[in-house]
């Protein structure tokens, strides 16, 4: 049995004092990771503090994004080095958002996904479609050509690790869900791209995650798909209440 992991994306919200409130309010809540991963992902600032007010609970803090170098002449960004040495534990890789607005490639997201595993860092690589291409019936060529190439030169105990996000883009923060069926059809697709490259032991080990307008009156029907192993979630996961609603229904 996969263990449900369930992320709650802060994407670029909240004030320190928030972030501070929140964590103080979910940190000794949250389920033990023998029964749910919880994970909070929070912004760069933060992260710090938030590793440290962790320590010793079962919340986990992961970063939103890194660049794949270790050091150099990258002016704005942070590396891999800097949050294992923070003691960050996930980071969220290729998040629609970052393809869109700040024109990553999926050449990045690869890089970054072995830079991830080169520093103890656990990937969360989110994949999917655009409405466009829903409509064109392009989604399962899409999401398989962009989990294939986030995976490429992947060992076999790395792949296993992966979490992948299937995140479809007209859902995210639309309140427009899809439904549980589409969800699953697509994650199990998903799977079976990483059988075919991996093998079924490799497949059957991976968390597959569906986000796009999560909340704790739809988690439950997504989370009881077969293939659908979590949840990657932004707005539900901004209040603490309704974020311990969702690691809940991970159990
Ligand atoms: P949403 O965002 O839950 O607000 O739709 C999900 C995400 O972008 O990860």
């Amino acid at each position: 049995m996969r263990k449900q992991v369930i992320a709650g994306n802060w994407k670029m919200n909240k004030t320190h004092t928030e972030a501070e409130d929140f964590i103080q309010a979910t940190k000794n809540e949250v389920p033990s990771p023998d029964e749910v991963e919880s994970v909070v992902c929070a912004p760069f600032p933060f992260l710090q503090k938030l590793v440290e007010e962790t320590k010793g609970t079962s919340l986990e803090i992961a970063a939103q994004n890194m660049h794949f170098e270790e050091n150099g002449a990258f002016t704005g960004e942070v590396s891999p080095v800097m949050l294992n040495e923070l003691g960050v534990t996930y980071v969220v890789l290729g998040h629609s958002e970052r393809r869109e607005i700040f024109k990553e490639t999926d050449e990045d997201i690869n890089k970054k996904v072995h830079a991830a595993f080169n520093h103890n860092l656990t990937p969360i690589v989110c994949v999917g479609e655009s409405l466009e291409q829903r409509e064109a019936d392009q989604t399962m060529d899409h999401v398989e050509a962009q989990v294939k190439k986030a995976l490429d030169g992947l060992t076999d105990e790395q792949a296993a690790k992966v979490i992948i996000a299937y995140e479809p883009i007209w859902a995210i923060g639309t309140g427009r869900t899809a439904t549980s069926e589409q969800a699953n059809e697509v994650c199990t697709h998903i799977r079976r791209v990483v059988i075919d490259f991996y093998g079924s032991d490799v497949a059957e080990a991976v968390r597959i995650q569906y986000g796009g307008s999560v909340k704790p009156a739809n988690v439950d029907e997504l989370l009881s798909q077969s293939d659908i192993d979590g949840a990657l979630v932004g707005g539900a996961s901004l209040e603490a209440a309704s974020f311990l609603k969702l690691v809940e229904a991970g159990k």
